[in-house]
């Protein structure tokens, strides 16, 4: 017991040390249980600031970049959300604790799958699951509040910058998938675009079509 305490303090506590200090993240983040995201010969490791392997030759993140990045995106409880690159679903559960509603998605359906089946044990209601090629958004649901991309592009995908509402917040890593790439925030204005770039990070690439 006073084990699994100490081992959520010293994650909130290393959160803390690498600049996620925003409480509302933090707290989101306490609630979700990263163990459940990982594939059980890694449990014993889901509370370490690393990456690791999950299906498909994928990754879950490294949780200091989820909470950097679910900070940057500021996001509303009254927040309609769109991730593209479901993974774990670890991301989409945490924002799915600060926003109205979220939709993830994947271009690898067993991803989807096994991240769907988590949501549903931990009873979270406010996710939509779909297979697709993110690159394209989900026109059917846009506008969105805030958008969030954990692959890397070369650039913010045009089709997502127009589906992000005017005032929209969109959290992306751009640059070469095999270098080290930039965390950029995209801010819609009403005639434009407001760039910033936050932290370098590396992530899997951003690839066309379903798998
Ligand atoms: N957010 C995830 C980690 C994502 S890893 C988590 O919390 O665990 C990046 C994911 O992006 C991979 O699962 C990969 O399949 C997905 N991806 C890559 N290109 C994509 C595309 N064009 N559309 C949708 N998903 C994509």
């Amino acid at each position: 017991m006073s084990g699994e305490h100490d081992q959520l303090m010293q994650f909130i506590y290393t959160l803390r040390a690498r600049g996620v200090t925003d409480t509302r993240t933090l707290r989101a983040m306490e609630r979700v249980d990263r163990a459940l995201f990982v594939r059980p010969t890694f449990a014993d490791r889901a509370y370490e600031d690393v990456p690791l392997p999950i299906g498909a030759g994928q990754t879950i993140s490294q949780p200091s970049v989820v909470g950097i990045m679910t900070q940057a995106l500021d996001v509303g409880e009254r927040d309609k959300v769109l991730e593209v690159g479901t993974g774990s679903g670890y991301q989409a559960a945490i924002l799915s604790h600060l926003a109205r509603r979220v939709y993830t998605v994947d271009r690898h359906r067993g991803l989807v799958a096994d991240a769907r089946a988590v949501f549903d044990a931990l009873g979270i209601t406010n996710i939509t699951a779909f297979t697709a090629d993110g690159s394209y958004g989900l026109p059917e649901q846009a506008p969105f509040d805030r958008i969030i991309v954990t692959a890397a592009a070369e650039d913010a995908p045009s089709p997502l910058l127009a589906q992000l509402k005017v005032g929209g917040i969109m959290v992306l890593p751009v640059g070469q998938s095999d270098h080290v790439q930039s965390l950029i925030r995209v801010i819609r204005l009403e005639n434009g675009f407001d760039y910033e770039e936050l932290h370098p990070v590396r992530f899997v690439p951003l690839v066309a079509g379903l798998a």
